[in-house]
């Protein structure tokens, strides 16, 4: 199944989409990470991107565009995937789907995680990451045994550049101002399927589930 996730910043599309790409089996596919990963590993990409990603703005579209094609025709997506954090403009989806058309897919769904900008600057500005493993805490809701210190393999947990409570703020009206346009456009394509991203991560997956499984009888 070809699904899109869109929702700002700290809507737990990510939390979600580690669950369901077990259960759809295919690919989670962020251009977050993966212009995160550009940075670390000191890419073109990534050196471009960067002053971008600081500020909390969208990278321009020729970098992102770019990016998504090359992954989208990965062996890997022959069975679907699930795009996060892509497309965030009209611009974006207008490229998405002639890329589809291409290789002759299209989209089955377009989820939007609707929530609101307290709840995702909560979420985010709290959050911190282990430099080594990857794991991820949150000060209040999953704070770490030992303060700054990874359960897991010890390594030091690190606040990321962006999840600054005044950068998560710009990351999230930029996302609202930029989706607005997109949640309408998917709308009238009739993909679009609103749930609520204030929801609890197990039961909003059980939503998921169902509805994916309604989709997949229906095909
Ligand atoms: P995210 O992890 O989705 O919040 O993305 C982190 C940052 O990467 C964003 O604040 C943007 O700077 C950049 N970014 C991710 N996806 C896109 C996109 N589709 N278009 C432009 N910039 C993007």
């Amino acid at each position: 199944m070809n699904v899109v996730l869109l929702g700002p910043p700290g809507a737990g599309k990510g939390t979600q989409a580690k669950l369901v790409k077990e259960y759809l089996s295919c690919p989670h596919i962020s251009t977050g990470d993966l212009l995160r990963d550009a940075v670390k590993k000191e890419l073109p990409i990534g050196k471009e991107a960067k002053s971008y990603m600081d500020k909390g703005e969208l990278v321009p579209d020729e970098i992102v565009v770019r990016m998504v094609a090359d992954r989208l025709t990965q062996s890997d997506t022959g069975n679907g995937f699930l795009l996060d954090g892509f497309p965030r403009t009209i611009e974006q989806a207008k490229f998405l789907g002639a890329e589809l058309d291409k290789i002759d897919k299209g989209l089955d769904l377009v989820v939007y995680f609707k929530t609101s900008e307290e709840v995702c600057v909560s979420r985010l500005s709290g959050r911190r990451i282990c430099r080594d493993c990857g794991a991820i805490y949150h000060v209040k809701n999953m704070p770490p045994k030992s303060d700054g210190v990874c359960d897991v393999c010890e390594g030091e947990l690190y606040q990321r550049d962006d999840d600054k409570e005044e950068t998560v703020r710009n990351r999230f009206r930029v996302y609202e101002k930029q989706t607005e346009d997109l949640i309408k456009y998917y709308g009238e394509m009739g993909l679009l399927y609103e749930v609520s991203g204030d929801t609890d991560a197990e039961e909003l997956f059980e939503i998921l589930k169902k509805k994916f499984d309604s989709i997949q009888k229906n095909a």
